[in-house]
């Protein structure tokens, strides 16, 4: 709590509203809890496609997909670069759903910004600080993933460097940690949610699928982050799991994600909201 004279742009103020961040017709930090859905890695126009379409079909309102992917192993599959970033327009232009898409390089951004509703800036890039600052010049509202070994008060202190370079909207996403727990991929840190909508002003989503690490836990996960009072929800989903380029074991099928979205829909109308 000491930090909050440190995040001057962030920092909620006694009082303050959540700012809403408005991305095409969606609204991050207002009554209704956004599901965005689509497959870690967009692999070409027509997985694109069909994930965008049973996105809508489940009542979900933006869509995903990594173009550049950032991997741990060089020989693993690098995402289509400037290629699947044209996929993704034409998802949107299929089915009026907005996207966003991580930016790895800071040479990227304008491209990436020309075209993208909303840019990723991803885990193991929170701390990139040239690239943070390209984000926030590039006026786009930033989807800021928590680093997994970053702290709330580091992560807040990277938003506002998106925000002191000219940015002036961001949705943190909580992605779960890395803590002495092996279990699952990483541990969902329900409490930063808590923690943060209390400390910024601007909205605060959950991505449980890279918590999770499997595709049986991310509901779970899900409905445990809007309960929290999660804005969002950020998930992978992928028309045929088995055959994803990327994180295929944690990637829900067009069903299991339409069950997600019903069990989410409950918990957020028992919180007062809706999905
Ligand atoms: C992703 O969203 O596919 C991704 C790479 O996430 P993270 O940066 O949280 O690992
Ligand atoms: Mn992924």
């Amino acid at each position: 709590m000491r930090i909050a004279g440190s995040i001057p742009l962030s920092a909620r103020q006694p009082g303050q509203a959540t700012t809403i961040v408005q991305v095409g017709p969606v609204a991050f930090g207002g009554p209704r809890v956004v599901l965005i859905g689509g497959p870690c890695a967009v692999e070409g126009r027509d997985q694109v496609i069909r994930a965008a379409r049973a996105v809508r079909e489940a009542g979900g309102s933006m869509l995903r997909g990594g173009a550049w992917k950032p991997r741990t192993s060089p020989y693993d599959f690098q995402g289509l670069g400037a290629e699947g970033l044209q996929h993704l327009v034409e998802a949107r232009d299929a089915t009026g759903l907005p996207f966003v898409t991580e930016v790895l390089d800071p040479r990227d951004v304008e491209l990436v910004a020309t075209h993208a509703d909303m840019l990723q800036i991803g885990s193991r890039s929170v701390q990139n600080f040239p690239l943070l600052r390209e984000a926030g010049q590039s006026g786009k509202p930033v989807m800021l993933k928590r680093g997994m070994m970053t702290t709330v008060g580091e992560w807040l202190h990277a938003a506002e460097h998106v925000l002191a370079a000219g940015g002036r909207h961001v949705v943190f996403c909580e992605r779960g940690i890395r803590t002495f727990e092996p279990t699952l991929r990483n541990t969902l840190d329900v409490g930063s949610v808590a923690v943060l909508r209390e400390m910024t002003h601007f909205p605060v989503i959950v991505d449980p699928s890279h918590a999770a690490g499997e595709s049986r836990f991310v509901a779970a996960l899900a409905r445990a982050a809007v309960a929290a009072g999660a804005d969002g929800l950020l998930i992978e989903m992928h028309p045929d799991p088995a055959a994803a380029l990327s994180d295929a074991v944690q990637s829900l099928d067009p069903a299991q994600f339409a069950e997600l979205a019903i069990s989410c829909r409950a918990v957020a109308r028992a919180v007062g909201r809706d999905l």
